[in-house]
């Protein structure tokens, strides 16, 4: 039989719903990204497991880009696999999301860039990959140096304009860039919605007035943040240090190197997730609390490998208040 979503998932932990930035769209407080665990080296009940789970809760929005998955568009075409099977009757209760500007296919037209030639033949092989006739969000994955910004912009124009996305974004552009692409987008009246930063515990680059949160602030943009969890080191998956866990991110992918795992990083850590057991969370749960406690984060992007890690993250909306002495603890530790 048809799998069927639960009736009650917008009663469920994960419904909490936040506007992007000025738009129209309201986005989960917790999204999932599907940067990891859904190519083809992950079996297929797994993600459908992840996927459904996530629905079931309340989260509305998939996270996915052309290169995700090894090999590069497998996350798109099992994405595809699970829009067929079970996703299809709640197209329009999902959020679903692509972008391009890394490496992706040989030659000139589809290694990084964000010219127009890449981006709109990309973004026709993601539909075709995820059997969808258009996405919800089209992204320029990063700035470019060598294209000139008004091309970026025209093209990510055109998406819209052909139907293919509903809304734009981009991803990893500074504070000046933010701004220099936000006043094309006024001018073409792109629905430049949302930019994706990295932002977590570990890596505070966006804060202060200078960062690109308040940027994003100013121009009226969402944020939708990356790397939450900092590729699970803020979680309890490397606390007990050498070995590190079969299975886990550092033993299997080059993106989470070994080497961050200092002693005295985790003597943080540890203190960290201390932290969180008196407040009732576990690691991964406060770390994202802490994101969400700032409403000019509009979604955080986590990464699951399991259905179990993923319910997990979604308890973080339980609580997301923090008393002054806990966020001077946590400031203490993560800048260390
Ligand atoms: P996270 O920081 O959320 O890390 C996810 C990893 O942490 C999981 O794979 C898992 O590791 C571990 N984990 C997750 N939840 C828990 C939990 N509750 N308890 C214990 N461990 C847990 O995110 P990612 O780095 O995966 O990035 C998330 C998303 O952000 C991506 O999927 C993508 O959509 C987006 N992104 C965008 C980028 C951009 O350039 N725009 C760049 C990078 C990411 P394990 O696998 O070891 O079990």
């Amino acid at each position: 039989p048809a799998w069927r979503a639960d009736p009650g998932r917008y009663q469920a932990s994960g419904a909490v719903y936040r506007r992007c930035g000025r738009s129209g769209l309201r986005l989960p407080a917790i999204s999932l990204g599907l940067w990891q665990n859904f190519g083809d080296e992950r079996p297929l009940e797994v993600q459908r497991d992840i996927l459904r789970t996530a629905f079931d809760l309340g989260v509305t929005q998939f996270d996915l880009a052309n290169n995700y998955g090894i090999p590069y568009g497998s996350a798109e075409s099992n994405f595809g696999h699970h829009m067929d099977r079970d996703f299809r009757p709640y197209r329009d209760e999902m959020v679903i999301t692509t972008k391009a500007g890394y490496d992706m296919w040989p030659g000139p037209y589809g290694e990084g860039g964000s010219g127009r030639k890449y981006l709109l033949s990309s973004l026709d092989q993601s539909l075709a990959r995820m059997h969808l006739d258009y996405v919800d969000i089209f992204y320029s994955h990063r700035f470019d140096p060598d294209t000139p910004l008004e091309e970026t912009m025209v093209a990510l124009d055109q998406s819209v304009r052909s139907g293919k996305a509903l809304y734009v974004g981009i991803s990893s552009y500074d504070p000046d860039q933010t701004r220099r692409a936000a006043a094309v987008a006024r001018e073409l009246r792109t629905p430049l919605i949302v930019s994706q930063p990295r932002y977590n515990m570990l890596d505070r680059a966006v804060e202060g007035e200078g960062g690109v949160l308040a940027a994003c602030d100013e121009l009226g943009l969402g944020t939708a943040v990356f790397s939450p969890l900092a590729q699970g080191l803020l979680t309890d998956r490397y606390l007990g240090g050498d070995p590190v866990p079969e299975g886990s991110r550092m033993r299997l992918q080059r993106f989470l190197r070994t080497d961050v795992l200092t002693e005295d990083r985790l003597v943080h850590l540890r203190a960290l997730a201390g932290l969180a057991r008196d407040r009732g969370q576990t690691l991964a749960q406060m770390s994202l609390a802490w994101l969400l406690r700032d409403p000019r984060v509009t979604t955080v992007l986590v990464g699951a490998s399991s259905a179990r890690q993923l319910r997990d993250s979604v308890g973080a909306l339980g609580n997301l208040s923090f008393a002054e002495e806990e966020l001077s603890e946590i400031d203490a530790h993560s800048r260390a």
